[in-house]
């Protein structure tokens, strides 16, 4: 895509989060813009880092390492927010940042393992199924305080917070309500793990409401990127 359309559509983001951040009082530096280049190019993301971009997510591994190793020129960081397959967990180990889909033990407990020592410690989310969404990605609310205690014991991981994807809906109060349920969630996990700083929620679409609840890393693709074919 051009870099001028680039640069216009990232400008016009960050004047929506701080007119989200202002209307709730918070600061804009507070909030993170992990911009999601799943389905773009390398040269795309290149353009992007440009324009003061360097957090970067991407869902499919396939995809994603040849671009990583492209631009291994560049100070970015990777996250990983896609589904996790016991196959996959060696290379995003190895390849990533970040990871905000873990919801599993088994999973965590790889990630963990094969988290090369020389590498600090993976940064990692626990991916929350918050409003018993049709895609059957994430922990239950329920099961929340058990999975956390077994990946804050892992030697390799650091967890740092909660994701989710909720049920998409045009309806601002329902997307509040949902986002305000992940809000709650990290308060209440916060006793077991005090350091937990991290709500990654809200899309293209939602970011308004998700900021409102206290978003720390809203997930953009469509408003940076355009609208994905695939
Ligand atoms: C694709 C994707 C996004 C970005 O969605 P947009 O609507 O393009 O902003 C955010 N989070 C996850 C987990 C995704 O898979």
């Amino acid at each position: 895509m051009s870099e001028q359309l680039l640069f216009e559509n990232i400008a016009k983001l960050r004047e929506r989060v701080r007119l989200s951040a202002q209307k709730s009082q918070r600061s804009t530096s507070d909030i993170t813009i992990l911009a999601v280049s799943k389905t773009r190019p390398a040269g795309d993301i290149r353009a992007a880092y440009h324009c003061g971009l360097q957090q970067f997510g991407e869902s499919y591994l396939r995809e994603a390492l040849p671009k990583i190793a492209e631009l291994q020129d560049l100070p970015l960081v990777w996250h990983f927010i896609g589904p996790l397959q016991s196959n996959k967990t060696r290379a995003i180990a190895t390849h990533f940042d970040w990871v905000h889909s873990v919801d599993r033990a088994k999973i965590a407990r790889r990630l963990s393992e094969q988290r090369p020592a020389q590498l600090p410690p993976l940064q990692v989310c626990l991916q929350v199924n918050i409003s018993g969404e049709t895609s059957k990605s994430g922990v239950p609310p329920g099961a929340l305080a058990e999975l956390a205690r077994e990946v804050i014991a892992l030697p390799h991981l650091q967890l740092r917070g909660l994701m989710a994807i909720p049920a998409p809906s045009t309806d601002t109060q329902q997307q509040r309500r949902a986002f305000a349920g992940l809000r709650n969630a990290l308060l209440d996990l916060r006793a077991l793990v005090p350091g937990l700083d991290t709500l990654s929620m809200g899309m293209s679409h939602d970011l308004e409401a998700a900021i409102a609840e206290g978003a720390t890393l809203i997930r953009v693709g469509s408003a940076i990127f355009g609208r994905r074919d695939g």
